[in-house]
């Protein structure tokens, strides 16, 4: 992606009142998030791999947060679950995304909705990191990455997933009924308020290299 369109998705997206800048590495997207989440904070975690990839995971387990991460090794489901719920009013809630058009919207589909649930209402914050390989024309090109690129990917990284979406083995999505169909919940961000009372409480940082899923 050329800086240009980076600096019009950054100028749509505030046209949307979404908060965006830009990290040219991994590594200052990172320096960045981290920058944003006040020590001490209650810190929810959408599921992403993006912020594993760039270290804000290794940087809140290790810093001085009351993390709620679900998907640390070795917790029960009954803990999973706790924690998604109370990911849900956190101080500040991290995740990936999809994708972002470059008219400014954000687009997600999620199985079972937690992650979709705190970007739309609760955390007082949502910083949400996107590489620039998730940047597409629009809600349909959106759309079609997640069913052909996103939800296979996913569907293969949790074995847990028995028996197995048909994406998984052959990456083509047949608008499956399997019991671990992840395309349940479908939520497309346009806006925030504007207006004096609620402030914009999401926030995208884009990412100047090819992340995540
Ligand atoms: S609907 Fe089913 S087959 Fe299609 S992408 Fe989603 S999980 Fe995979």
């Amino acid at each position: 992606m050329v800086k240009q369109e980076i600096r019009r998705l950054i100028e749509r997206l505030g046209e949307n009142n979404i908060p965006a800048s830009y990290s040219e590495s991994g590594d200052e997207a990172r320096d960045l998030v981290m920058s944003m989440i006040p020590e001490g904070s209650t810190v929810g975690f959408g599921d992403s791999v993006t912020l594993r990839q760039i270290g804000v995971v290794d940087a809140l387990d290790k810093g001085n947060y009351v993390f709620l991460n679900p998907w640390r090794p070795g917790i029960s489901f009954e803990e999973n679950v706790r924690l998604k719920k109370r990911a849900l009013t956190s101080d500040v809630f991290v995740t990936g995304t999809n994708a972002v058009t470059l008219d400014g919207k954000i687009v997600n589909v999620d199985g079972l909705g937690n992650r979709v649930a705190a970007m739309l209402f609760g955390p007082d914050r949502v910083i949400i990191v996107v590489g620039v390989n998730k940047v597409v024309a629009d809600v349909e090109a959106a759309l079609d990455r997640i069913r052909k690129t996103a939800a296979p990917l996913n569907v293969r990284r949790h074995p847990e997933f028995e028996p197995e979406p048909p994406c998984g083995p052959t990456g083509v999505c047949t608008d499956c009924s399997a019991p671990w169909r992840i395309c349940n919940k479908t939520v497309i961000i346009e806006r925030q308020f504007s207006n004096s009372r609620y402030r914009p409480v999401i926030t995208v940082v884009i990412v100047g290299e090819e992340l995540g899923v």
